[in-house]
């Protein structure tokens, strides 16, 4: 079985993966974190997505983060890097990084990124082809982002309040639940979540699989069927792992 990893939105996600043996690292919200969270070294730590006003404050808050214990934290973007550096805490590049090719992989590979999640663009016969000196993975389980924006559409644009979730969803021509994960940046979610539980396979060069939890309550049994490979019962997408962009 390969090895997995769980990216959480909220305490009680953060509580349940904790508890399960299941995941190596877990991606938490640094608003989640303090002086008492157990485990810190399966934790990565996990930054505001943009910087525009606020990198002095995100340089501060890893630093404390780093004080407390916690040693590992999440590049979203090319600018997280000098602030995780200078916070003298390990790099993990996310999805939102780009990588999408052996190019990509080892300019941020000497950039001293540890590993790193590719683009959740590429393709299978893609994501073979990457080559790299560190290791990686893909998102194998979770609701992926439509956009992401500074300000709250269910808010009607104003900012949300605190970082709480806002509470409430956008609805598509459809009538889908477009869900949104609300923070100094809020993320559209995709009504349907991706899932390769039962293709994992066809990923047999990539390290680990990230399970990405936004609004689940019971985390482990998504992981139990995940681990089983069961097929998905309920609508769900392969993303763009068997299309691709072009
Ligand atoms: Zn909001």
């Amino acid at each position: 079985m390969k090895k997995l990893r769980a990216e959480v939105a909220d305490a009680d996600q953060l509580e349940q993966a904790l508890r399960c043996n299941a995941f190596d690292f877990i991606y938490a919200p640094e608003k989640l974190l303090n002086k008492d969270t157990l485990f810190k070294e399966k934790i990565i730590a996990v930054p505001n997505v943009f910087l525009g006003d606020c990198e002095d404050k995100t340089l501060s808050r890893l630093t404390e983060l780093e004080k407390w214990g916690f040693q590992k934290a999440l590049a979203h973007t090319v600018g997280h890097i000098p602030l995780i550096q200078k916070a003298k805490m390990m790099i993990y590049g996310g999805m939102r990084l780009n990588i999408t090719n052996s190019l990509s992989a080892e300019f941020f590979a000497e950039q001293d990124v540890r590993d790193f999640i590719v683009s959740c663009e590429l393709t299978t016969a893609k994501i073979k082809a990457l080559k790299c000196a560190v290791p990686f993975g893909v998102i194998g389980y979770g609701r992926l982002p439509l956009m992401v924006t500074r300000r709250c559409p269910i808010k009607d644009g104003r900012p949300c309040d605190n970082g709480k979730s806002c509470g409430k969803y956008l609805a598509d021509r459809q009538g889908k639940q477009i869900k949104t994960l609300c923070s100094n940046a809020v993320e559209l979610l995709n009504p349907d979540i991706l899932t390769i539980s039962d293709k994992t396979d066809d990923f047999s060069t990539v390290d680990f699989f990230v399970l990405r939890f936004t609004d689940e309550k019971d985390i482990i049994s998504v992981t139990d069927e995940f681990i089983k490979g069961k097929k998905p019962q309920s609508r769900f997408t392969r993303g763009l792992y068997y299309r691709g962009v072009e």
